[in-house]
Parts: structure tokens; sequence; C-alpha cells
């Protein structure tokens, strides 16, 4: 029923207990996962996981804040990765002005030359963005990232938090917006007006885990079976019902990724 867009389940956090986590996230009707990577050993990890379970799928890439390791090498091993059969995207790659872990020009170059390489290889791209907005849009102005049969404009930017005026921009570039567990934080009236308004076809659903758990376990682990929690919060803002959210934010996730699931 659902499609956890954005869980990092490769991570330390869930070595002990990774299987009954996703035990867990399919009793809550969440059967689908994307696990994004920040370096090249999340990259392979992730990969990994990918390879041994029929409902989890990877992105490969390099974080804004791992950027300093993103050599031609590297980006040698990103390729080759991107060649199994179940890694369906690029990411998370982007601009992180908020931790600016590397100087903002470094940032830009690396995240360039990752979606350069999505753009060749016809990957879906996940963007992440932390007080950067400006700088990645206009990044992004650059790329037309397509699928492989030329269709679609494939980004998603994900965790969004950016103001409307970002939201209008990247909606109206047929972006997608991937909504996690800030849209359950009694202070967050901006993100509910801008969900409550956008297109159904461009919201993705996402935890973020094993960060970012929903108000309910803030502070807590986060895990996917919290997306239920997420996708009523949404149900209620646009008045309609949780399976209907559901269905579709499924179908935008398969169409994204090109994936049956
Ligand atoms: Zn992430």
């Amino acid at each position: 029923m659902f499609f956890d867009t954005h869980c990092h389940l490769d991570t330390q956090p869930f070595d002990a207990d990774r299987d009954a986590v996703l035990a867990r996230a399919h009793a809550a009707g969440v059967t689908r996962f994307l696990n994004p990577s920040y370096d090249l050993g999340s990259s392979r990890r992730a990969t990994a996981l990918a390879a041994a379970r029929p409902d989890v799928w990877a992105a490969v890439g390099v974080h804004p804040n791992d950027i300093g390791h993103l050599d031609d090498q590297c980006l040698y091993e990103i390729e080759q990765l991107s060649q199994q059969p179940r890694v369906v995207a690029i990411g998370e790659i982007g601009l992180d002005y908020h931790w600016n872990t590397f100087p903002r020009q470094q940032q830009i170059d690396g995240f360039v030359r990752q979606l350069q390489l999505a753009q060749r290889l016809h990957l879906p791209v996940i963007i992440h963005c932390r007080d950067a907005y400006e700088d990645t849009l206009d990044v992004l102005s650059k790329f037309k990232i397509e699928d492989a049969n030329n269709l679609q404009f494939s980004i998603l930017l994900h965790s969004f938090a950016g103001n409307s005026q970002q939201a209008e921009e990247a909606l109206g570039r047929g972006y997608y917006l991937g909504i996690g567990g800030p849209i359950t934080y009694p202070k967050n009236e901006s993100l509910r007006e801008i969900v409550r308004e956008m297109p159904l076809g461009q919201l993705l659903l996402e935890t973020d885990t094993p960060y970012l758990s929903p108000q309910k376990f803030r502070g807590k682990r986060n895990e996917p079976s919290h997306i239920p929690l997420i996708a009523e919060r949404i149900a209620q803002i646009r008045g309609i019902s949780v399976a209907e959210l559901g269905a579709a934010t499924t179908a935008n996730a398969c169409q994204w990724l090109m994936v049956n699931g």
C-alpha cells in the first residue's frame, strides 16, 4: 500500500534488527522501500541490500556533507554500482549550507558531476537540500533529467523544506516533493499549506529513517513503519482518505523510479 521513498536501511542503527524493522513496516502496510546513499560505502551496502530483498531498491551517490570523497575513482565506482538491476536512482546528492561541511563551490562541483552522470544514465535523482534552495534550483535549471523513454523530468526534492515560492518553482518544473515526519510538527504550518495545495501527482512519502521521526516518536529512531502517521496527516490536510493517498503516492513512486514493485 505505501512506498517509503527515503529510508537509510543500510545504516548502523539497523544492523541489530533490520529484518524485524522491515517486518513491522510490512505489518503497517509499507511494502516498498528506496534506500538512498550518502557515500561509496553506503552505496555498496544499499546495492547489496536491494539485491537481497525484492521489496528494496537502491539509489547510489555522494551526499554534500561527504563530497570530499568524490574523486574520479569514486565516481567511476558509483557508475559501476548504478548498473546493478535494482539500482534505480542517483542520490542523495545536492547542497547543504546548514552544516557547510565543505566549501560551497566544492559542493556545487560535486553536485554537477553527479547530475551529469544521472543525465547520461537516464536515472532519476534524489536531491538533498538544506538552507540552499536558491543555488539548488539554479543548478538544476541547467539540467533536464529524462528517463530512458525521454518521458519525464525525474527530480525529487527529498524532505522538502523550502518556502511556497520555491515549492511553486519546483512544482512548475515537474519535480516531485518528498514529504515526511516534519509534516506532523506543530510549528510546520507553512509546509502544511504547501502540501494542501500541491498536485497529488507530484507528492511522494518518505521517512528519512533513522532521522526525522514523526511528532509521536520525535527524538527516537525513525523507521518505515511510521509512514502511516505521515500519510494520515497528509490525508487529513487534503481531505482525502488514507487509502487514496497511499494508492496515489505509491503509483507516483513506481512511475518516478520506473519499477513495478
Ligand atoms: Zn537521507
